[in-house]
């Protein structure tokens, strides 16, 4: 399987505007932000969305939502944040590899469309 643009970033090899990094994940800044406060947070292993998590990522998956918890207080965002995670073709996955969307700096509608 070729790399995903976020391989490429994880591995340094195509530039990002990088928030947070630790062993197991890395955070950027979304090139196309939808709100003030955009960031992705993906973990290094390369899976594809949460279809393809298996039990070995328990821990990993869970290092993930403490690592949102983290950068969101590393960015101030007191007023809250959106976490989304897009799956599979309906919802509007164009990345295939699992990534977590942050949205902060503004008020966010619900339903989502
Ligand atoms: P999704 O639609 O959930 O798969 O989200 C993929 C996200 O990756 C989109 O919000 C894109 O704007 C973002 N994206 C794509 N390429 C890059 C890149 N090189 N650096 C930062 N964000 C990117």
């Amino acid at each position: 399987m070729s790399k995903t643009i976020f391989s490429k970033i994880i591995d340094k090899e195509i530039p990002a505007d990088i928030v947070y990094e630790d062993d197991l994940v890395l955070a950027f800044r979304d090139i196309a932000p939808q709100a003030p406060v955009h960031i992705l947070v993906i973990p290094k292993k390369p899976i594809l969305n949460l279809k393809y998590v298996e039990l070995e990522d328990q821990e990993l998956l869970g290092h993930l939502l403490l690592s949102v918890k983290k950068i969101a207080q590393q960015q101030g965002l007191a007023n809250g944040y959106r976490v989304v995670i897009n799956n599979g073709q309906d919802a509007g996955q164009t990345v295939d590899h699992l990534h977590l969307h942050i949205l902060a700096g503004r008020s966010l509608q619900w339903p989502p469309g």
